[in-house]
């Protein structure tokens, strides 16, 4: 058992080394308000006069006690104890000289034939007011530094409250409570018994009745600020104590007292870091993993530039790629990346905003009439001139255009965003150089904007292309036409004699045939036939009645004629439908666009562009020169490591029996 401590105490020096506050090892603190006489407290486990003591706040930082129980020294060990004794001193004028207080704690390893094996950890008392030089929150700071040692869950906490004062008001016991609600790891000491008010005594305290404290509770009577001045010794001390508590306690005599504490607290601390070792065993085995894995993740140093420059250009330009086609390892679960969020950007993105243009948008029955008008020059039209639903038509396509652009744009940000999320999470390799980096993501980048015009020439020239032409006989389209025409022809008050013959001939016909024929393909087709024959006569001078003679202009107001309601009917019916086609055609070929002229044209062309340009033998040495601070982080968590093994050797060294 009693090997137990000198390993926590190996553990300890152990993350020493590194500095590590990540495994936190078993130790007790000592806590309580200032003067309560916790420094008196572990002097006297210690068994040496050491410790700065006095009113006011003398320890000002964390002392981490080492006590290492050695036999009584021979002549040859004079020397070691004369060192840690300078040590000690020079330590302890440290706590002087530093005026503020620090969280940062010094250690001190004590070696003695008087101590038992302990890990103590003094800390300054708890202060309420500020005084002279202190800082304004220096409540608040001191019991902030208190909590994060005790609140370490393997620690046990030592609370000193003076008998002289209220134990309901300790101090110290509140804090305990705080981070050990359960009173599994809080030892009660109470100072000063020497103290206390002629007639009364602290049995009651003592005993737990008035506050429990499942560990126990020790009184203790340290030396006074006048034994001390008269340079009372330690031993001495401890005499006067046993005398004192065998007159004034002495049912508790055997439980009371520095021996008994020291005692007490060498048993408790066995218990507790034997509790404590398996968690502790896990935690340095978890962290000896994490830690390999990050040094692996540092990589070696280089010795074959070419050849790392390749494997890692290589890695990047194929983590580039995955990231689009949704192979990559690293999948973003927070948000659509790669290629998903392409996908998502054609089909929600571009997609709704195609489909939620309204085919008609902007162009009111004024904008109609006015563009028939025009298109029928100085004769009044009969029929609705066809050149007035292209001019139209083509303005409603050019709409298509900005929403299309802007799909390539969103595209082309993905891209460049691709860029950074492989950077920073794939190729984890390039972190380390940070050069190439900036090169790999400036190659990339550049390869990016000289497709971005051509892709974007491409997409504008999809709709250039739906302008050139409207293809009136579009097979989407003749239906549309058909019912245009229709409407024409059965709502037409004043026609031409031609017109009503053709409508007539036209009934007589569907009449015939639908008796005679049943085939509907046939039917169909000669229908078309027939009902485009009156569309010829769109936009040819015709003799017919004019019917807006008169007019100047149309006022926007005005209630539309019969026949121009018409006009505009046919006109907006016609323009919805073929638009409605050059829309799906777009909406099908700007993305098919952008994939090939963008997406996959990066993705084969990626890696080539990066070695063509990054492979060159004088930029090698350059772009593989090592971040300084991977150079460092190496070094500190190769250290980690190292501790972090030898720790792990230190706990397995522990046979099982010791545990039990
Ligand atoms: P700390 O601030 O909690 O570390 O308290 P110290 O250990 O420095 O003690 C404060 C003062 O109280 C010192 O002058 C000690 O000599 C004195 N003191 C501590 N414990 C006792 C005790 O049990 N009896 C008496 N008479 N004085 C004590
Ligand atoms: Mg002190």
């Amino acid at each position: 058992m009693e090997t137990l401590i000198p390993t926590i105490n190996r553990l300890q020096e152990v993350f020493l080394t590194v500095g590590a506050e990540i495994v936190q090892l078993p130790q007790i603190v000592v806590v309580g308000s200032q003067s309560s006489g916790k420094s008196s407290v572990l002097e006297s486990l210690v068994g040496r006069d050491f410790l700065p003591r006095g009113s006011g706040i003398v320890t000002r930082r964390p002392l981490v006690l080492q006590l290492v129980n050695v036999a009584p020294p021979q002549e040859s060990d004079a020397l070691n104890l004369h060192v840690y004794t300078e040590l000690m001193f020079f330590c302890l004028s440290y706590f002087y000289i530093f005026q503020g207080i620090s969280p940062e704690p010094i250690y001190l390893k004590i070696f003695s034939p008087k101590v038992l094996n302990l890990t103590l950890v003094d800390l300054p008392g708890i202060t309420k007011v500020p005084v002279g030089d202190q800082p304004e929150d220096i409540e608040a700071q001191v019991q902030e530094m208190i909590l994060s040692f005790i609140s370490n869950p393997n620690s046990l906490i030592l609370a000193v409250s003076p008998a002289n004062s209220d134990l309901a008001t300790s101090d110290a016991l509140k804090l305990a409570r705080e981070v050990d609600p359960d009173g599994r790891r809080t030892l009660l000491v109470i100072s000063k018994l020497d103290l206390m008010d002629a007639g009364t005594d602290a049995l009651e305290v003592l005993l737990g009745r008035v506050i429990p404290v499942r560990l126990g509770i020790i009184g203790v009577v340290n030396r006074s600020q006048h034994d001390i001045n008269t340079q009372k010794s330690l031993e001495d001390s401890m005499r006067d104590e046993q005398a004192f508590l065998q007159r004034h306690y002495p049912s508790l005599v055997s439980r009371a007292g520095s021996r008994y504490l020291a005692k007490t607290l060498s048993r408790l601390l066995m218990h507790h870091i034997r509790d404590c070792l398996p968690d502790l065993k896990t935690r340095v085995t978890v962290l000896s993993s994490q830690y390999q894995a990050r040094l692996n993740s540092y990589g070696q140093p280089v010795e074959d530039h070419s050849a790392t420059l390749l494997q890692i250009v290589t890695k990047f330009a194929s983590d580039y790629c995955n990231t689009i086609e949704g192979t990559a390892r690293h999948i973003q679960t927070s948000e659509l990346c790669g290629g998903a969020r392409i996908c998502y950007i054609f089909h929600e993105t571009f997609g709704r905003t195609l489909q939620s243009i309204d085919p008609l948008g902007g162009l009111t029955d004024l904008d109609i009439l006015t563009a028939i008008r025009n298109a029928t020059g100085p004769r009044p039209a009969l029929f609705v001139p066809e050149v007035s639903f292209e001019l139209l038509v083509k303005r409603q396509i050019k709409r298509l255009e900005e929403p299309s652009m802007r799909c390539v744009e969103l595209v082309h940000e993905e891209l460049q965003r691709i860029i950074q999320h492989c950077s920073s999470f794939s190729t984890q390799e390039l972190l380390r150089f940070p050069k190439l980096h900036d090169s790999i993501v400036e190659v990339v980048t550049g390869l990016l904007r000289k497709r971005l015009p051509i892709t974007n020439e491409m997409v504008h020239n999809l709709v250039a292309i739906e302008l050139a032409y409207i293809n009136t006989k579009h097979p989407d389209f003749t239906d549309a036409a058909q019912v245009s025409a229709s409407v024409n022809s059965q709502q037409v008050v004043v026609c031409t004699l031609q017109q009503i013959l053709r409508f007539v001939i036209y009934s007589v016909q569907v009449n015939n045939r639908s008796k005679a024929l049943d085939g509907g393909k046939r039917w169909k087709n000669e229908k078309v036939a027939e009902e485009k024959a009156p569309a010829t006569g769109f936009g040819s001078p015709s003799k017919g009645q004019a019917i807006n003679l008169l007019d100047t202009a149309v006022p926007v107001s005005r209630k539309l004629s019969a026949r121009e309601q018409r006009d505009c009917e046919v006109i907006q019916r016609l323009i919805k439908c073929y638009f409605l086609i050059v829309r799906k055609s777009i909406q099908d070929s700007v993305p098919k666009t952008v994939m090939h002229f963008l997406v996959n044209y990066v993705k084969e062309h990626l890696q080539s562009e990066l070695v063509g340009q990054l492979y060159k033998q004088p930029l090698l040495q350059e772009l593989l020169i090592e971040s300084q601070d991977t150079a460092q982080q190496r070094t500190e968590v190769a250290q980690m490591l190292e501790a972090l093994k030898k720790a792990n050797n230190i706990i397995s060294e522990i046979r099982e029996t010791h545990l039990w």
